[in-house]
């Protein structure tokens, strides 16, 4: 069995519904262990746009990393994303943030995400559910890469239990 932290976002539309749609998806393909809080985020990158909604969650599955990332791009799919512009508004995006404590180096997926330690919005909702993990050996605790992490961009948590999910 994997353990694989999966973020999530979504700034268009009914955002806690696509949020929500994404982990009845995700549920379908293994055990969704924990869930984190949600929060709402300025948008990263391209500043005119709405507020994003985030959170992460903790799913026990079977699939193996590429496995793994084309089922997120067919449920972003299923859910509506359309292309658009890179960092631009979309209705939900589903990105691997780690992997056990795996490092993955394919065409088109990297894990650890690269720019995982950058982000406030991915590196908090993580360090709700498991602060004390340590995605690569000999190296910070997701703890240790929230309190280091020097993005500015204020996030807010709205909700501390968002998703109803079974253990
Ligand atoms: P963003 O970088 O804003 O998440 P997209 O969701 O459009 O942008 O993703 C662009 C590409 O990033 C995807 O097609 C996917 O192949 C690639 N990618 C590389 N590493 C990862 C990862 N760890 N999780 C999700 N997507 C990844
Ligand atoms: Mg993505």
């Amino acid at each position: 069995m994997n353990n694989v932290f999966i973020a999530l976002g979504s700034n268009l539309g009914d955002r806690l519904g696509y949020l929500t749609r994404a982990l009845n998806h995700l549920s379908s393909f293994g055990t969704l262990r924990e869930v984190g809080y949600l929060y709402r985020s300025e948008a990263y990158g391209y500043l005119e746009q709405a507020h994003f909604y985030n959170s992460a969650v903790l799913l026990e599955t079977k699939l193996a990393p590429v496995a793994l990332l084309n089922i997120l791009k067919e449920i972003e799919k299923r859910l509506g994303r359309k292309k658009r512009i890179r960092w631009g508004p979309r209705e939900i995006d589903l990105d691997i943030i780690f992997f056990n404590r795996q490092l993955v180096q394919v065409d088109g997926l990297t894990i650890p995400h690269p720019d995982f330690h950058n982000r406030r919005f991915v590196l908090q909702p993580i360090a709700d559910i498991a602060p004390d993990f340590q995605p690569l050996p000999r190296l910070n605790t997701v703890l240790q890469f929230l309190e280091q992490c020097t993005d500015t961009t204020k996030i807010k948590r709205i909700s501390t239990k968002w998703y109803a999910y079974e253990t």
